[in-house]
């Protein structure tokens, strides 16, 4: 590629809505350009970065088995509606109609439309397993989107769906794409780590994020560097502000009237704040005696999980992770409380309390919280405003650096990280859901075990940036850099020694297949340089009449503080 043919727009300034280092070197690399919220245009040095991530994902999908399709961005509502979640998922949803009043959706995933296609296409055990992937436009009316690409509105995500005949199967087929993610981020050469994505559950249940490892990740990851344990918790969105606690609870207390609410004003209300996709919310109660001081206190952390099944409710003791429950559904809450239909919050409460929310994602108004017996509910609970950002070491579960790890293998530590993946056993949960099956070997139908697995591709530029930067701007992994090496040329236009050496060099390169642009834009030494240490190239050779003269190029890795000079005809070997 020369870059005369290419298009460069580099910037000085990043836009001050840019608040993430990647977010704005990405802007001043001219990698990204927005278009609206949360939407961007992928500009060309941005997009060859997007496809280099694609076709290593693609490669490693394929190599572990998995079957590449393409399944539309518009989907009709009815196959959403199967599954409950056309009404179950909160405003994240894009929901459109047609010219004939019609509902669609705009996909933010694709189980519904892969499990309609397993119903049909997979009618006997002997097809089974079967893993379905595709990279596509996803779609999600984030309530924040910032970041730039890495939390987007429009974004591309490579999801893949596995189908098979039993749990054990099924299992399997979890382990295959494990795998496969691995080699997929060991390939991208990004520093990362695989954690248990419940911690409520440690151990018993299948779903792993995979993290990049950031300072400026929206996730808190808890692990032991003596053990294999690390989980995450989603604390960006239900942790405590920075401030000590009794400040918090000075500015947040609300003392709500203890209500007549029933279990299914509960019921209701929890339906309603899941369709707004609440994600988490801490609670701390304090029982108080009849001078109204404090007698006891219990924090309780209380997620509605919106990823894959907006019904998934996790109820946690706040007192590390020990005490963390986790629930399918309602009705497994009223199992383990012993309590009727409906009811969740702190379990026992039956004198007076004082309602206190630390932090939870979404302003929630009119929130009811409160004992398990009916009429002891608390109404009018309000949190959520104005909270400051949360310091993620000290959070409100009390884990800190130190403690020990659930798994009695040595102590926690605490680190942020980006998450760039996320595979998750789903059992026969959709399969179930649109009636789903295949005949087995006695010609019975069963339902299929599914497995999702998911990637942010175009996350991933973000996550690379935030770990692989300097003062002068990115450094992308040689994997997946827009070009792997830049000739720059110095007074291409005077010298016709420059010239040549500079197209022979070119052309070696390119025969090599070495992804190679030759800068022939004939800019100043300067901002040429200063153009593709923001950019990020990993190589750089400098071609001048003072180098040649002496028979040499100078070749200069983007992490190398100073150039090497590199006889003319070892230069193409070095770059390789
Ligand atoms: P997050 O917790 O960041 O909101 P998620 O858990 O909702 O992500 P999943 O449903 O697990 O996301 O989707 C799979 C992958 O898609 C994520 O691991 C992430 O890499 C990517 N992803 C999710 N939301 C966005 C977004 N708004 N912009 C870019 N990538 C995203
Ligand atoms: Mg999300
Ligand atoms: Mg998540
Ligand atoms: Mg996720």
């Amino acid at each position: 590629m020369k870059a005369s043919q290419f298009f460069i727009a580099t910037l000085k300034e990043a836009p001050a809505d840019a608040e993430v280092v990647s977010h704005q070197l990405m802007m001043r690399a001219g990698m990204i350009k927005r278009l609206g919220a949360g939407i961007y245009n992928y500009m060309p040095m941005g997009l060859r970065v997007i496809r280099k991530v694609e076709s290593i994902i693609r490669d490693e999908m394929v190599r572990a088995g998995a079957v590449e399709l393409l399944m539309p961005v518009v989907q009709p509502a009815e196959l959403w509606q199967e599954t409950g979640r056309f009404d179950k998922m909160g405003p994240e949803l894009m929901r459109v109609k047609d010219r004939h009043d019609r509902d669609f959706i705009i996909q933010p995933t694709s189980e519904e439309v892969v499990t309609d296609i397993a119903r049909q296409e997979l009618r006997s055990y002997k097809q089974l397993p079967k893993n379905f992937f595709h990279i596509q436009t996803k779609f999600r009316d984030e309530r924040r989107p910032r970041f730039g690409i890495m939390r987007g509105r429009e974004f591309t995500m490579k999801d893949a769906y596995s189908f098979d005949r039993d749990a054990t199967a099924a299992g399997k087929s979890y382990e295959v794409m494990f795998a496969a993610y691995k080699r997929i981020f060991d390939r991208f050469g990004l520093t990362y780590r695989a954690v248990a994505a419940d911690t409520g559950a440690i151990g018993g249940d299948l779903s792993h994020e995979f993290q990049v490892i950031a300072k400026t990740g929206e996730d808190a990851i808890i692990y032991c560097p003596t053990s294999d344990y690390a989980a995450n918790i989603e604390l960006a969105e239900a942790v405590a502000p920075a401030t000590p606690r009794g400040a918090a609870t000075q500015a947040l207390t609300k003392t709500p009237t203890p209500g007549k609410s029933t279990c299914a004003d509960v019921a209701a209300l929890l339906s309603l704040d899941l369709k707004q996709t609440v994600k988490s919310l801490v609670l701390a109660t304090d029982e108080l005696n009849e001078a109204g001081e404090v007698v006891k206190s219990t924090v309780w952390l209380l997620l509605l999980r919106g990823d894959h099944d907006m019904n998934e409710v996790k109820v946690g003791k706040v007192e590390g992770l020990k005490n963390g429950f986790r629930f399918a559904n309602l009705a497994e809450i009223d199992e383990h409380f012993g309590s009727k239909p409906g009811y969740l919050g702190p379990v026992g409460l039956k004198k007076p309390v004082k309602v206190i929310a630390d932090r939870s994602v979404a302003v929630m108004a009119d929130w009811v919280c409160g004992a398990n017996e009916p009429d002891f509910h608390y109404t009018g609970v309000n949190w959520g405003r104005d909270l400051p950002e949360p310091d993620l070491v000290a959070d409100i579960r009390n884990v800190v650096e130190g403690d020990p790890s659930p798994d009695g293998q040595g102590v926690l530590a605490i680190e942020r990280g980006i998450e760039v993946g996320h595979v998750f056993y789903l059992g026969t949960k959709y399969s179930k859901a649109m009636n789903a099956t295949f005949l087995d070997e006695t010609g019975k139908p069963a339902l299929f075990e599914m497995g999702c697995y998911g990637i942010g591709v175009t996350r991933i530029l973000g996550a690379a940036i935030e770990q692989n930067h300097d003062e002068r701007g990115i450094i992308w992994p040689a994997a997946i850099a827009p070009f792997q090496a830049v000739i720059c040329p110095i007074g291409m236009d005077r010298s016709a020694e420059v010239k040549a050496a500079a197209e022979a060099l070119y052309a070696e390169l390119q025969a090599a297949g070495v992804d190679v642009l030759l800068d022939d834009r004939g800019e100043r030494p300067g901002a040429m340089f200063a153009d593709w240490e923001l950019i990020g190239v990993p190589q750089r050779v400098v071609i001048s009449d003072r180098g040649l003269k002496a028979g040499t190029v100078e070749v200069q890795g983007r992490r190398e503080a100073a150039a090497t000079p590199t006889p003319v005809a070892e230069a193409a070997a070095l770059v390789k």
